[in-house]
């Protein structure tokens, strides 16, 4: 199959098929290569989409860049109509959607709003390792920012720069109920484990997969892209794999994410490991939603502010 860098698949064009334009590719490829050079010996120029692709190390464009849709196709005229970039751009910064294995849409139990209004604060927060507000709120820490939760509102907000702004995520809430509520008192074992080593690793797979495939497919060949999109959401490099960061979901609750890139003998892999008290925490449902979240994080590769869809902190 051979699609070129700006998303077109040659292999369904019947230009392609009757001979009369060559397979393109992707910005990293052979095939990407010969087009541009054979573009340049009979036009004297190579696609602009395709050069800057190739330029930037990018494979495809739709995928890979964060800056599309960017000039090249907005002033090209090619290959996207104005309608569909317009489109691009409207959901591209479109907060990643909160759904269950079964691709439901999560709501928020109002009886979790109740549980956590009849706990011992006091308790909870030691418990938890997060604090109160003086005006009550619990204040968690979660990645690179806070969530406020407001009990008596039954809402969160984000912090946003020095405010707050109301997040209306499902999953994201369900997530911090979910830790308020069950957290232990139980310090981390700093002893990482696998799917497969977990109690429930039956449960991880068919429709429970772990979100790790989209992964691999984005970042297998662009490290510098994984990074880029990890420490934006204050991920913390650690040494393992090609490039791998944990990231503190919450303060008891770190994900660690490994990358290896591929090679002429390899795929690409991406992996998740967990700290063995995981469990002690978190049923397999909120584990599954943790390494969800996690993953559209990363691809959106707009930092948390992506959680509603803002533009990303400088
Ligand atoms: S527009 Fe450029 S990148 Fe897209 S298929 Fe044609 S030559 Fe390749
Ligand atoms: S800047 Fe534009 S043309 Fe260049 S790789 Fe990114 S999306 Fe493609």
């Amino acid at each position: 199959m051979a699609t070129g860098a700006c998303g077109i698949n040659c292999s369904v064009c019947r230009l392609n098929l009757l001979g009369i334009c060559g397979s393109c590719g992707s910005g990293r490829s052979v095939e990407g290569s010969r087009k541009r050079a054979e573009m340049e010996r009979i036009f004297g120029t190579g696609c602009p989409i395709l050069v800057c692709a190739m330029e930037r190390g990018v494979e495809y464009c739709l995928r890979d860049c964060d800056r599309f849709p960017c000039v090249q196709f907005k002033d090209g005229h090619y290959p996207f109509s104005e309608g569909y970039l317009a489109m691009q751009e409207r959901r591209r910064k479109e907060p990643p959607k909160s759904r269950s294995p079964l691709g439901e849409l999560v709501k928020v139990p109002g009886e979790y709003w109740a549980a956590l209004n009849a706990q011992d604060l006091g308790e909870l927060c030691e418990r938890a390792l997060i604090s109160q507000s003086s005006q009550g709120e619990l204040l968690i820490p979660f990645l690179n920012t806070f969530i406020l939760m407001d009990l008596k509102g039954q809402t969160v907000s984000l912090q946003s720069g020095r405010g707050w702004k109301h997040l209306d995520h499902p999953l994201v809430e369900l997530l911090a109920l979910v830790y308020v509520l069950h957290v232990k008192n139980a310090p981390l074992t700093n002893r990482l484990i696998g799917v497969s080593e977990l109690k429930t690793s039956h449960f991880f797979t068919g429709p429970h997969e772990l979100k790790l495939r989209p992964i691999m497919e984005r970042f297998g060949n662009d490290l510098e892209g994984f990074k880029n999109a990890a420490e934006k959401l204050g991920g913390e490099s650690i040494e393992l794999a090609d490039a791998a960061y944990s990231f503190k979901l919450f303060p008891r609750i770190p994900i660690y994410y490994l990358l290896w890139q591929g090679d002429d003998e390899f795929p690409p892999n991406a992996s998740v490991l967990f700290d063995q008290s995981i469990e002690q925490h978190f049923a397999a449902d909120a584990i599954w939603g943790s390494v969800n979240l996690i993953s559209d994080l990363l691809l959106m590769a707009r930092g948390i502010e992506s959680l509603w869809g803002g533009e990303e902190r400088g």
